[in-house]
């Protein structure tokens, strides 16, 4: 009898523990990393919740390791391993493409062994209290505490700093309202890489962060720019998805450069932002509707900031 009962106890705590990991990876994934190019790595989670946590791009500087973004604060720790098990080297630097939370919220776990550097805006925004998008859903704004202090980024630059770490340069720039009010873009020219943030959201509508200075204007602007900056060998990694190529990019331009058009000119013959959303964008540009981004969303972010 006991035996059988002993039995049946392993089987519930089998259950429990596989039930455990089934959940587990649900909420958290798991910590990928795939190779863009040559010294060039993404690291990201799959699965779940975290996939709204941002790509971590890692750059094999030879004795050190340069750092875009840090992802969601419990998630870091999983992509500072996974870049150590790649190469253990220590991190140099660290860059915030801006301050949501999924590119700063693992700030904390780079400190002690990374220069952290972002743009000034960012700096401010996380050092004081701050209103930034809900994740549940379309729409929806939260109020975020101060950051720890240990977890703020050091270094804050203005318009467009250049960093080296023995060969390799990289070129920094800030696109004024754009994402937000303080969006870094990193320029590696040897690497033919962009990092951009979120400045495009593959397959969707770009969000703005229109209570933090955000514009969709200003997104324009700076994809253009970055363009122009680059050639047809270059890769554009995006703070979330796949890389881009740049026939992707110039697809994606001319939704972002057209659907900005569209609303402007509606504004402009006296439509209200209810009206223009009620009558919808053209049908050619629906497909880059996202549950996080419907278009009635995207229509307001150009509305509210032209
Ligand atoms: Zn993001
Ligand atoms: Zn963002």
């Amino acid at each position: 009898m006991k035996r059988i009962l002993l039995r049946i106890a392993s089987v519930i705590v089998a259950l429990l523990i596989i039930l455990g990991l089934v959940g587990y990876t649900q909420i958290f994934g798991f910590t990928r990393s795939v190779k863009v190019r040559g010294t060039v790595f993404l690291v990201y989670n799959s699965g779940g919740f975290s996939r709204i946590g941002a790509n971590v791009i890692a750059i094999d500087a030879g004795d050190a390791w340069v750092v875009f973004d840090t992802h969601l604060g419990p998630l870091a720790k999983g992509a500072l391993g996974k870049i150590k098990s790649i190469k253990n080297a220590p991190v140099r630097y660290v860059f915030n493409s801006h301050w949501h939370p999924d590119h700063s919220g693992g700030n904390v776990i780079f400190t002690g062994e990374a220069e952290i550097v972002a743009h000034q805006n960012t700096g401010a925004i996380l050092s004081s209290v701050h209103e930034g998008f809900g994740l549940t859903r379309p729409g929806s704004y939260r109020q975020y505490k101060a950051v720890q202090s240990a977890a703020l980024p050091e270094t804050l630059i203005g318009d467009q700093q250049k960093f080296e770490i023995g060969t390799l340069q990289m070129d920094v720039v800030h696109y004024p309202a754009a994402h937000t009010n303080g969006d870094l873009v990193l320029y590696a020219d040897q690497l033919e890489i962009v990092a951009l943030g979120d400045l495009v959201w593959p397959a969707g509508f770009p969000f703005v962060d229109v209570h933090n200075g955000g514009s969709a204007k200003g997104i324009a602007y700076a994809l253009k720019d970055i363009l122009a900056r680059t050639n047809d060998q270059y890769v554009y990694l995006m703070g979330h998805g796949t890389p881009y190529s740049a026939a992707q990019m110039k697809d994606y331009i001319l939704m972002v450069d057209q659907t900005i058009a569209y609303v402007a000119a509606q504004k402009a013959s006296g439509k209200s932002l209810k009206q223009i959303q009620a009558q919808g964008l053209p049908e050619k540009w629906l497909s880059w509707e996202t549950r996080l981004n419907p278009q009635e969303q995207w229509i307001r972010m150009i509305f509210e900031t032209l």
